[in-house]
C-alpha cells in the first residue's frame, strides 16, 4: 500500500508528510484574525516557538509571517542589517547565495565568502574578512545548508562573531526543531525558519526568531513594508497580526508544536531523524549508492544527498520510487541531474524506511 498516511511519503526537505492530528486541526472552526480566538491562538505559537530552545526563552521572541522560508530569511536580513552597515555572508549553498541576492536585491552592503557546494564554510576567510573590515556589522549564514543536507558548523562560526562582538543572522529554515540551536554561544541576534521543515507545521506561516532588546530598542532597516519585522512585532505583541494571516496554517503550527513538545522537544526529534537517516545511508550504501559528501558525519540529521548512479536518469528514478509511494528530491542548479536527495523530516517511521529501502 503506498503511503504511510494513505497517499504519498514525502522525502523532499518539506513541505513534510503530516500526522493526522496535524491535518484534523485546520478543520477547526473558521476564524477571523480580529478575533480574541486568534490572539490566543498567535499567543500559544510565539510563546511555543520561544521554548522551542528552553534557553531562548528569555531573550528571544518570535516574530510570525505568512509566506514561505524565504520571506523570513528576507524579513531578517531586511530588517536588521541596517542601511549604513555591511553584511558578511559565508555561503556552500544555494541558500547561502540567497541571502546574498536578498541583500543586493536590497540595496546593503555586503561581502560574500563563497565556498564550492561540496565544501564547508570558510572559517578562516571569515575570520580574516572580519579582521580586515570594522565595517561588517553582521555576519549571515545558514545553518543546514539544504542544497548538499551538510550541517554547518555554526558553533565555530558563532565563537568568530562573539569573540568581535558581531551579530550572527542565521538561516535556520531547515534546521530549526531537529538540530541543536545555541543562542547564546553564537551571538545569535535572529534566526529564520517555517512551519513546514522539521516543525512538521503545513507550509503557510514562516517565522523569525529575534532578540528581544534589538526589537524594543532598535530602528528597522526595513526596505519594505510588508516584511518589516519591528511593524510585526509591534502589532504581535499587542495580540494581534498587522496583515491577514494564513489561519488554518496557525492551527496547524500550534497543534504541530504541542505535538512536538510532547514527543521529546528537539533532542528526540533529532535523534529520530538520525535513527532513520542511518538506516537510510546505511541501506544506499550497501546496495551501491555514494554519498555526495562522502562522510556520513558532516550530513544533518534530516537530509541525505547521493551521487546519482552512472546511467541513472533522476527522472526515472523519481518516477519509479513514486509508483511505490515515495517522493524524493533531485539536486538544484550545477547539482540537478548528478545527485537525488533524500529527507526524513515528517511522520515518517522506521517501517517506511524499510519499505524504501525495498524499492530502490
Ligand atoms: C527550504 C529552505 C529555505 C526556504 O525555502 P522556501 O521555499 O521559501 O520555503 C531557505 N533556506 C533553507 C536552508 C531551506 O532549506
Amino acid at each position: 500500500m503506498p503511503g504511510g498516511n494513505g497517499f504519498m511519503r514525502l522525502l523532499n526537505p518539506g513541505p513534510v508528510t503530516l500526522t493526522e492530528r496535524v491535518r484534523r486541526a485546520m478543520l477547526r472552526p473558521d476564524l477571523c484574525h480580529r478575533e480574541p480566538e486568534f490572539s490566543e491562538l498567535l499567543g500559544d505559537i510565539r510563546s511555543r516557538l520561544a521554548r522551542v530552545y528552553p534557553e531562548a526563552a528569555d531573550q528571544y521572541t518570535a516574530v510570525v509571517l505568512a509566506g514561505s522560508g524565504t520571506a523570513a530569511v528576507e524579513a531578517m536580513v531586511g530588517s536588521l542589517v541596517p542601511r549604513g552597515g555591511k553584511a558578511l555572508v559565508v555561503a556552500n549553498g544555494v541558500y547561502g547565495e540567497r541571502i546574498a541576492s536578498i541583500l543586493e536585491t536590497q540595496g546593503k552592503p555586503l561581502e560574500m565568502i563563497r565556498s564550492a557546494w561540496t565544501e564547508p564554510i570558510d572559517l578562516d576567510a571569515a575570520a580574516a574578512a572580519l579582521d580586515r573590515d570594522p565595517t561588517i556589522t553582521h555576519v549571515a549564514a545558514v545553518h543546514h545548508e539544504t542544497t548538499t543536507g551538510r550541517l554547518n558548523d555554526v558553533a565555530a562560526l558563532g565563537r568568530l562573531c562573539r569573540e568581535r562582538g558581531v551579530g550572527l543572522l542565521l538561516d535556520a529554515v531547515s534546521s530549526f526543531g531537529g538540530e541543536r540551536v545555541d543562542p547564546e554561544a553564537w551571538n545569535l541576534e535572529a534566526c529564520a525558519a517555517t512551519a513546514n521543515k522539521c516543525l512538521h507545521g503545513v507550509p503557510g506561516l514562516a517565522f523569525v526568531l529575534v532578540r528581544r532588546d534589538v526589537l524594543e530598542s532598535g530602528t528597522s532597516a526595513a526596505p519594505g513594508l510588508y516584511l518589516d519585522l519591528f511593524r510585526h512585532y509591534a502589532a504581535q505583541s499587542a495580540g494581534h497580526p498587522v496583515f491577514t494571516p494564513a489561519v488554518h496554517a496557525a492551527y496547524a503550527l500550534a497543534e504541530a508544536l504541542a505535538e512536538l513538545d510532547e514527543s521529546g522537544g528537539w533532542h528526540a526529534r533529532r535523534a529520530h531523524y538520525r535513527r532513520l537517516s542511518g538506516r537510510l545511508r546505511a541501506g544506499l550504501v550497501s546496495q551501491g549508492f555514494r554519498l555526495l559528501l562522502g562522510d556520513a558525519a558532516v550530513y544533518s540529521a534530516s537530509l541525505t544527498s547521493f551521487d546519482l548512479p552512472e546511467g541513472v536518469d533522476f527522472d526515472a528514478l523519481h518516477a519509479r520510487m513514486k509508483r511505490s509511494g515515495f517522493v524524493i528530491y533531485p539536486g538544484q542548479q550545477a547539482l540537478c541531474g548528478s545527485i537525488f536527495r533524500v529527507a526524513v523530516m515528517g511522520a515518517l517511521t522506521a517501517e517506511d524506511i524499510e519499505e524504501f529501502l525495498k524499492v530502490t
